[in-house]
């Protein structure tokens, strides 16, 4: 016999399994409804053998490559029975992850609270609030975890922590992850297996993605991560505790004050240090020659690869290297942009910026700093 209570609770339970069904429908068709994203070629002399591409993932509905992130944090979140129907979602984050939650938390009519640091500028504030979310202010940076977990348990709601479960989130073996795209994309290229993939490290989620897909396709292709000079995750990467200044990070996105959980290391080929300077003067070449305003990652991104070119071209090889836009250069306007804002953050950008353009006319890299070269990456992966 079934008791009227134990009828209700399996009716209760098919509610909500039917409202689950619904709200990964909805997730699934927004990427049904999306293209993939663009590899463009960037401009390299044709006869140096070395091909750079850039994967733009600046054109996600949300403008970055955390829509990517956010699609999976939700998927998790559902299949894992913590979100349901009115569920309160949170994130503590203060940049794209958190515009980008917000935008998938709105589709399934659910309330989203980022909780971010009281210093957050209102531009991102009022992304934020476009979206649809919500936005909870600390005053002290370093309690946005706590505060977040503890927000999201006062209201019985789900703390979709980003650093903890970025990793783990997303699909690494297929389905069209980042990896799996960019090796499609190479399909027709000279040379279609990718000798680097070069990546920066905020949650860690995308190298982690890209270090075990290449590893289950069985492909040579090799993980470098370059971090920025303010970041603890070379020196742990490196075992150099001293190649970490203890500040926070200049470039949005990447660099972190503490090795997050979801940091991979071990899938990580090689790993070096990038100046802010280098990234900033990268970044605004790279608007300079192709026409696309990009965001400061992304300068971190090519200078790295430009490295990496110069090395092949100092050994002789041939092949490509991939690397990332990671997001556009509008959120940026105010600061990698402005030179009022760089001067005040004592960077000076001009010995980098001859650097690179010399680089790309004459295949010769000198040092910023000595004006000697070629210079190439500082290399520890000997120790990997
Ligand atoms: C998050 C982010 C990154 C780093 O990606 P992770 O997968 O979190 O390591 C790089 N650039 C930008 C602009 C980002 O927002």
């Amino acid at each position: 016999m079934i008791t009227a209570v134990a009828f209700t609770r399996r009716h209760d339970r098919q509610d909500a399994r039917a409202w689950t069904i619904e709200a990964i429908r909805r997730i699934e068709a927004d990427a049904n409804r999306s293209a993939d994203t663009h590899l463009h070629v960037f401009p390299l002399p044709p006869q140096w053998g070395v091909d750079l591409y850039l994967k733009d993932e600046s054109v996600h509905p949300t403008g970055s490559l955390k829509h990517r992130l956010a699609r999976s944090l939700f998927l998790y979140g559902l299949c894992s029975g913590w979100i349901r129907e009115g569920t309160t979602v949170v994130e503590a984050s203060s940049g794209s992850t958190a515009v980008s939650e917000a935008y998938f938390a709105r589709f399934l009519d659910l309330p989203f609270v980022a909780v971010m640091p009281a210093a957050t500028s209102q531009e991102k504030i009022a992304l934020i609030e476009a979206q649809g979310g919500s936005c909870h202010l600390v005053a002290d940076p370093t309690t946005v975890y706590d505060r977040a977990r503890q927000l999201a348990a006062d209201r019985d709601g789900h703390y979709l922590d980003q650093f903890t479960y970025a990793e783990r989130a997303t699909d690494w073996l297929g389905n069209n992850n980042i990896a799996e795209s960019i090796f499609e994309q190479m399909a027709l290229e000279r040379h279609r297996v990718p000798t680097w993939i070069v990546v920066g490290a905020g949650t860690g989620g995308t190298s982690a993605t890209i270090g075990r897909h290449v590893r289950h396709r069985r492909s040579t292709t090799r993980l470098c991560v370059v971090d920025p000079e303010h970041s603890v995750f070379y020196a742990s990467w490196a075992s150099d505790p001293a190649a970490f200044t203890g500040r926070p990070s200049r470039i949005e996105g990447i660099g972190r004050q503490r090795v997050e959980p979801s940091f991979v290391p071990d899938v990580i080929d090689r790993m070096f240090q990038v100046p802010d300077a280098a990234s900033i003067a990268t970044m605004r070449v790279v608007r300079q020659l192709t026409g696309r305003s990009v965001g400061g990652s992304t300068g971190t991104n090519v200078w790295g690869s430009l490295m990496l070119v110069a090395e092949m071209l100092s050994r002789g090889e041939r092949g490509s290297i991939v690397t990332l836009i990671c997001d556009g250069g509008e959120r940026y306007r105010a600061t990698y942009y402005d030179d009022a804002w760089v001067r005040r953050q004592d960077l000076e950008l001009a010995a980098y910026t001859d650097a690179v353009l010399t680089f790309l006319d004459t295949g010769v890299l000198a040092d910023p700093v000595t004006g000697e070269g070629t210079v190439s990456a500082p290399d520890r992966s000997a120790v990997r």
